[in-house]
């Protein structure tokens, strides 16, 4: 048993986690599926995963998590309309676009309530799946969006049974197509309107609302869409009033000013004669994924039951006011449903200078046989000159002199640069002045962190210092908005968690893209630039946990650099203890070649050829290729390695 030490703070679990997130008394990383005492330990979910070949990178999904948050979802909802005394009915609609794949829809689908429920399609692609979808009794699927010909069509054909099929109205000019589509087929949708809404959101997606919006209609558009669907007798489809300012509203005051401008909206049109039934408030329900509870784009600062509240209160309020019915409600929340379900296990190794620390390099000859470059005697006398001063701050730095000190290395490096580039220095000195440097550099971070001097210039020195630890994964394809948006997840080690963390860090992936690096990490006061890990890893492999995948990461991943699905599956709490089911093996190099447009078959049968002609005597490069052919893309490792970890 390992005592629980303050630095067990140090990752947040507690701020960020949820409840689904804690550090278990060995040390280890727990999920909480249902968020009380009932918990699966991370480390026995990769020594099983092990057990049956499949090694980290893993892509982890926990679908109990995904049961919890919609069932909480409609909790907060039941609560703020009894609390409210609201006489209306809740429907949680999920957007596919925050997570399209089989395992968490299916999941969704079988955790929701009968006559609660919906799929939102944004896309051709998003139709298609829906449409065949086995949705629990009395069903919507919401269709937003761009539309075309094609999709309006289908959508009509669809309509008048169960799942119910609703038509948000986006642009004006879908509105001719759909009633020549109801009148030649006999049928309509039900219709919704997307306004546009003068308020905003919040944080990284604030820019998708407002009066900019790329969606929606304003007010002048809404009238004319009411008076034409009016003139083509369709006014009576036309149910429900619907409005999304984006994703990740980090403050509660934006949710009440928007539905505050939309209810009033509902309100007048009601009034106008629209039979309005319903009010879709979008999504836009936030995460707090570092833990802060404030509104920084991180994070937010409400929770889901104030988020209910604050809508079901405000839309009570300005109806009783106008003197309308109330509307049903509708939300369209995907992030907050799906983000805590799903984290990757890799595995990182810190990569320092692999150059042993009293390394010397020999130096035996000096700047070779290039006489010609050396004029006069300048290489016998300045190149051990500079060397000699390198050495000599090396020795004498100290915490009195290190910020004059230090200035004097970067003056004389300046110089064996310029005297190694002009052809006066061997390679050896110039690395032996590199190492005195180096060893200078890190003296100097020491001397600052002691005294608590900070500069500018300090400051950059201590990020090119940055221990890198090189993991196996890619962001491209697994953190993708950490890249696109600077979206922070959180970050910590799975195992070791009663031990100090000794070490800082930044994570790099395997990518060759400079791009392809964690270097921002969660912290409840701050954005850390170094992430705590733990030194020497005793010959067993180091996990880590990126968390909070759940949302939007999946399906925006790419293929850069070639790397493919790492690994996939599902854990599942059970009566002391839990099951895995594999969902997928990950992607091979030929599913990712195949990708690209290559034929994996004809590939192989090139390289079989040109090689049998280059040397029939060998026959190992062939297997190699073959078997490279059916690998994954990360970096292997032996499964043995990790059904034993600390
Ligand atoms: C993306 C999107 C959502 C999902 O928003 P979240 O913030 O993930 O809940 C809901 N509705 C529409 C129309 C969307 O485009």
């Amino acid at each position: 048993m390992v005592r629980r030490a303050k630095h067990i703070g140090l990752y947040g679990v507690e701020q960020w986690g949820a409840g689904f997130f804690a550090i278990g008394p060995t040390g280890h990383l727990h999920i909480h599926p249902f968020r009380d005492d009932r918990s699966v330990d991370l480390v026995d979910v990769v020594q099983r995963s092990a057990e049956q070949g499949l090694i980290p990178p893993l892509l982890v999904r926990f679908p109990q998590v995904l049961q919890t948050q919609l069932e909480h979802l409609y909790n907060c909802f039941d609560e703020a309309m009894s609390e409210f005394d609201y006489r209306g009915h809740y429907r949680s609609v999920f957007p596919l676009k925050v997570n399209p794949m089989k395992p968490v829809v299916e999941q969704l689908i079988r955790a929701s309530r009968s006559g609660a429920f919906g799929l939102e399609v944004g896309s051709k692609g998003e139709l298609a799946i829906a449409l065949a979808l086995q949705l629990p009794k009395d069903s919507w699927i919401c269709v937003n969006g761009f539309k075309d010909q094609q999709i309006i069509k289908m959508v009509t054909a669809a309509s008048g049974r169960d799942p119910q099929m609703i038509l948000i109205v986006e642009q004006l000019r879908e509105i001719p197509i759909l009633a020549r589509e109801a009148r030649m087929q006999g049928r309509c949708p039900l219709l919704g309107l997307r306004c546009r809404l003068n308020s905003r959101g919040s944080g990284h997606w604030e820019a998708s609302g407002g009066e900019s919006s790329k969606f929606g209609l304003g007010s002048s558009e809404l009238l004319c869409a009411v008076d034409t669907l009016q003139a083509r007798g369709l006014l009576d489809r036309l149910q429900i009033l619907h409005y999304h300012i984006g994703s990740q509203i980090t403050s509660a005051r934006r949710i009440k000013d928007a539905v505050k401008e939309a209810a009033r909206i509902y309100a007048r049109l009601r009034r106008r004669g629209v039979p309005l039934t319903t009010l879709n408030v979008g999504g836009g329900l936030g995460i707090d994924y570092d833990g802060s509870r404030t509104p920084s784009d991180s994070s937010v600062n409400y929770t889901t039951l104030e988020f209910a509240n604050n809508i079901v209160y405000t839309v009570r309020e300005i109806c009783g006011e106008e003197n309308v019915p109330l509307p049903n409600l509708v939300s369209e929340s995907g992030r907050a449903l799906t983000a805590h379900h799903s984290l990757l296990i890799t595995n990182c190794e810190s990569r320092e200078s692999d150059v042993p620390v009293n390394y010397v390099p020999a130096i035996t000859t000096r700047a070779g046989g290039s006489a010609t470059v050396m004029k006069g005697a300048t290489r016998e006398q300045s190149a051990p000159a500079q060397i000699a001063e390198m050495e000599a701050i090396a020795q004498e730095i100290s915490v009195k002199n290190f910020r004059e000190y230090y200035h004097d290395a970067v003056a004389t490096r300046g110089e064996i640069l310029t005297l190694f580039d002009l052809g006066y220095l061997s390679l050896e000195e110039k690395a032996l002045a590199e190492q005195h440097f180096y060893q200078i550099c890190r003296q100097t971070l020491t001397f600052a962190r002691q005294t608590g001097f900070t500069s500018d210039e300090f400051r950059v020195l201590e990020k090119a210092f940055r221990t890198k630890y090189v993991t196996n994964f890619s962001v491209f394809r697994s953190v993708p908005d950490a890249w696109a948006v600077g979206h922070l997840f959180p970050i910590l080690p799975i195992h070791r968690l009663g031990e100090f963390p000794s070490e800082k860090g930044i994570l790099v992936d395997l990518t060759c893209d400079s791009d392809g690096v964690i270097d921002s990490f969660v912290d409840v006061r701050d954005v850390k630039e170094m992430l705590e890990l733990h030194a020497g890893t005793n010959g067993h492999p180091y996990l880590l946990a990126i968390c909070l995948l759940g949302a939007y990461q999946d399906i925006m991943g790419d293929h850069h650099n070639l790397f493919g699905k790492p690994a996939e599956l599902a854990a599942t709490y059970t009566e002391g203890g839990f099951e895995i089911d594999v969902i997928s093996r990950g992607e091979t190099i030929r599913e990712i070649a195949h990708l690209a447009g290559y034929d994996p078959e004809r590939l192989q049968h090139a390289f079989a050829k040109r090689h049998h002609q280059a040397s029939a005597e060998n026959s190992d490069a062939l297997a190699y290729y073959t078997a490279l052919w059916r690998s994954p893309s990360y970096l292997e490792g032996d499964p043995e390695s990790f059904k034993n970890l600390p």
